[in-house]
């Protein structure tokens, strides 16, 4: 895989009485919740998807299948470490996350900052990784809707397979020159020289 790739998420829930609103990871005061098998928390959902989706490991479905009885009423926020448990054992991490909630109300600008911030707390990364903007569905006929879209860009933070197998390959030239070396000087007495050549040229891999 490449140094850095991106995944999407997508995700909606309807709105619903006698639930609380659970959006970001935060409970908020708003007469209605979100719908779900889970605690319907569509930012996180749509998070959750983007960050499977960048290393192609399936969707938050695949994982959490709506039907299972061990997911009702779930934190989504367990979704969400998931996904990133699959991030670092594909042996990369996250670079970005910038998301697009949709819905009515309530306004989410004036508690963007302390979602963000325990979104990235989430996430194990600094609070300007994470990016939330939030729209009203105009023209959508969706005012009982909440949707989110997001987009993260992740990095490899692990070393690519390529230099490993070429540090193998050193390795093993290595242990081959011992051999001959003890060899030499076993039959010839010859003091053991440790000249080693690289197979290939350093500079070419800064
Ligand atoms: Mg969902």
């Amino acid at each position: 895989m490449t140094d850095t790739r991106i995944g999407f998420g997508y995700d909606s829930h309807e709105f619903k009485s006698g639930v609380p609103l659970r959006l970001g990871g935060m409970t908020l005061d708003h007469p209605e919740g979100l719908a779900g098998h889970s605690d319907g928390d569509v930012l996180l959902h749509a998070i959750t998807d983007a960050l499977l989706g960048a290393v192609a490991a399936g969707d938050i479905g695949s994982f959490f299948p709506p039907g299972d009885p061990r997911w009702k009423g779930a934190d989504s926020a367990i979704f969400l470490n998931l996904a990133l448990e699959e991030l670092q054992h594909a042996g990369y991490c996250v670079v970005n996350i910038d998301t697009t909630l949709i819905l009515a109300a309530p306004k989410i600008v004036p508690i963007a900052g302390e979602m963000r911030a325990r979104i990235a707390d989430l996430l194990g990364v600094e609070i300007d990784q994470v990016s939330i903007k939030a729209k009203t569905p105009e023209g959508l006929g969706l005012e009982h809707v909440a949707q989110c879209h997001a987009v993260a860009l992740v990095e490899r933070v692990q070393e690519p397979e390529e230099l490993k197998s070429m540090s193998e390959v050193i390795e093993s030239q290595r242990q081959l020159e011992d051999v001959v070396d003890d060899l030499l000087s076993s039959v010839h007495g010859v003091p053991k020289k440790r000249i080693i050549e690289p197979v290939y040229d350093t500079e070419d891999i800064t």
